[in-house]
């Protein structure tokens, strides 16, 4: 077996072109010489054994052929020999009574006999060779009387008691194989018995033989054959001296006798020949092959010198080897594609085991960067962690300093209201003072419904303070800044009323414009009256000195969000002022009064609630603070 080129460790995809040219060469040649060895060894081993079969069919043939030829011949064996026992026979050739009515007699019996028998003819001659009687007497190309001594047969008879011998007959010029028997009585050979049998029936079943056949007489003069123009050739040539002696004797009666041209090709084993066959005329019709490569196989017939030939055709043998050569040939192809398949298959998985191995490594090697990156990961996250918690430290801590400055603020906004406040206490204050000592004088006097009016009075004085000093309370608290909805209505009146006395003392007209007492912001509402009280603050003080000093409050949803403007007619904001507005500790108003705290502390708080706060100059003079923060989804309704 040819082995395949699997040595090549790279797969087929990964191979280049050059390379890829050279493995289908060594595959192409792979196969044609698979092909080729197993096409060429299975021709020549079914030739032979073809070969083979066909000399065993050819020997058998050859049996046949020869035991029906020989049963035909020995039919007439005994036939001459019986002659001799015929008295009127003897007596004839004893007295050579020629002409005689014996002769006549004779010639009868040979008649009836030679017709009963099926012969050509039957006929006895003197010792002298003159035919006495002869079964033929009556046509006219009768050879009574004629002398035959020439003929070989009647010779050898004459010698050797008995002959055998075809020949072409002289007369009539029919071919025949003639029977003779040396015919004796007491005083010895009196003449010879001749029978000529025709050997046509055979020779006509002899033409649908399925592999021709011929007899050859010891000349080598083909005298039977399956095939008409055959006979009277000859299988070899003929010397001079025998055409000579044929001329003499008129065994083959003149014939051209031509060579058959059989080519020997090879000899073969067992005596048999591979020969070639010529080409016979066109007026020879056989159903079987009769000219080509045969094979010829021949033996001698026993009694006779004769030789019978039968020619198998090789043709069938060629035809079975090519055939058979053929079918090596596709075996030898899937042969080749069954293993070529188990060798791609073979190379597939090495190819696939290499690349699950180089996965694997791949794989493996991926773990352990992701392993890596992981540790790196947890180790920048635990940094993280401690930054962010440092972060949230920082930012509680800023949150809380900012609260405390929130706190601060709110604490200033206070102490700047702290002295309107305690006026604002001081009047009800003497008004308790001056009721209470009226109450007692009224209360000696039993004048108790006017007691009665002045504790009235009292108690609503009372409430008055406590609620001055409730709304001071409530804003002073510490908010947590946590969002929630707030009203903004409630918001500004809340910071109004802290502001209330400032209001009255300057003589400031507020004017709100709210589309509706509905809006409703999510904020820290402590908070945010801080940033309105610081805005509003502010604007009075901006104001101060003024005649009739205006405050407008305008609000209106915008989107998602509040917006809250805040505008005095004061002097407005000069580029300085606007420049630093926002910056802690700015301030231009005098030590004690302002801390500049006010609005960093707003925008802040604003800020924190998600939204912004703005200052800006209004085109028709005065300063304007617009406030946006968030609105609440949820509209109040009562
Ligand atoms: P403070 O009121 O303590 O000065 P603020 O932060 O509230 O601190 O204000 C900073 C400065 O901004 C004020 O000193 C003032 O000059 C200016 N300002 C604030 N509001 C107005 C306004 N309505 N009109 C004119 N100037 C203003």
């Amino acid at each position: 077996m040819v082995p395949f080129p699997d040595s090549a460790p790279a797969p087929l995809s990964a191979m280049s072109a050059p390379q890829r040219l050279l493995r289908l060469l060594a595959l192409v040649c792979t196969l044609a010489l698979l092909i080729g060895g197993a096409s060429y060894t299975t021709f020549r081993v079914s030739q032979a054994m073809g070969l083979a079969e066909l000399q065993a069919t050819g020997r058998h043939r050859l049996d046949l052929y020869a035991t029906s030829l020989e049963r035909e011949i020995d039919k007439y064996a005994y036939f001459p020999t019986t002659l001799g026992l015929e008295r009127d026979v003897l007596d004839l050739l004893a007295r050579d009574a020629r002409d005689t009515p014996l002769a006549k007699r004779v010639s009868l019996y040979l008649e009836q006999l030679n017709e009963r028998a099926g012969t050509l003819s039957i006929y006895v001659l003197d010792t002298r060779g003159t035919v006495l009687a002869t079964s033929n007497w009556r046509r006219p190309d009768s050879f009574l009387g004629e002398d035959l001594s020439f003929r070989p047969y009647f010779r050898e008879a004459l010698e050797t008691g008995s002959s055998r011998f075809f020949g072409i007959g002289t007369t009539r010029g029919e071919p025949g194989y003639y029977l003779a028997s040396a015919l004796a009585n007491a005083q010895g050979t009196v003449g010879v018995a001749v029978v000529k049998v025709s050997l046509e029936q055979l020779e006509k079943s002899w033409a649908t033989v399925e592999a021709p056949a011929l007899v050859a007489d010891e000349n080598g003069v083909v005298i039977l054959a399956s095939v008409p123009d055959w006979k009277f050739t000859t299988l070899r040539p003929l010397d001079e001296t025998t055409r000579h002696t044929f001329d003499r004797t008129q065994q083959y009666n003149r014939r051209a006798l031509n060579p058959l041209g059989v080519k020997e090709i090879a000899p073969l084993d067992h005596g048999a020949q591979l020969v070639r066959l010529p080409r016979v005329g066109p007026e020879t019709v056989s159903v079987f092959p009769v000219t080509g490569k045969f094979l010829a196989q021949a033996q001698p017939l026993p009694g006779t010198p004769w030789n019978l030939t039968v020619f198998s055709h090789v043709e069938q043998v060629r035809e079975m080897a090519a055939n058979r050569a053929a079918l090596a040939g596709i075996g030898a192809v899937l042969v080749f594609i069954v293993l070529f398949m188990f060798n791609e298959r073979r190379r597939h998985l090495r190819d696939r085991l290499a690349a699950r191995e180089a996965l694997q490594r791949a794989h493996d090697e991926l773990e352990r960067k992701v392993e890596a990156r992981t540790a790196a990961l947890s180790a920048a996250n635990a940094r993280l962690q401690a930054e962010v918690a440092e972060r949230i430290r920082a930012e509680r801590t800023l949150r809380a300093a900012q609260d405390e400055l929130v706190q601060a603020g709110k604490l200033a906004v206070i102490g700047q209201l702290a002295a309107g406040i305690a006026h604002e206490l001081n009047q009800p204050l003497a008004a308790l003072r001056t009721l209470s000592g009226n109450a007692g004088k009224f209360l000696d006097r039993g004048d108790l419904p006017t007691v009665r009016g002045n504790l009235g009075r009292i108690a609503q004085l009372v409430d008055r303070m406590g609620t001055l000093t409730g709304q001071l309370k409530s804003f002073a608290r510490k908010s947590s800044g946590r969002p929630q909805p707030v009203v903004l209505q409630q918001a500004i009146d809340n910071a109004l009323a802290l502001l209330e006395q400032r209001l009255r003392q300057s003589g400031a007209r507020v004017e709100q414009t709210l589309p509706s007492a509905d809006l409703v912001a999510l904020c820290d509402p402590n908070r945010l009256e801080q940033v309105l009280v610081n805005l509003i603050g502010n604007a009075l003080d901006a104001m101060a000195g003024q005649d009739a000093p205006r405050l407008e409050l305008t609000a209106e949803q915008a989107g998602a969000l509040l917006r809250l403007r805040v505008r005095d007619h004061g002097p407005g904001l000069s580029d300085e002022v606007r420049a630093h507005l926002f910056e802690p500790f700015f301030t231009t108003k005098e030590a004690g009064v302002g801390l500049g705290l006010g609005l960093p502390i707003s925008a802040g708080i604003v800020h924190d609630f998600g939204g912004t706060l703005a200052g800006d100059n209004h085109p028709e003079g005065g300063a304007v603070f617009t406030l946006e923060i968030p609105a609440a989804d949820e509209i109040r309704h009562d």
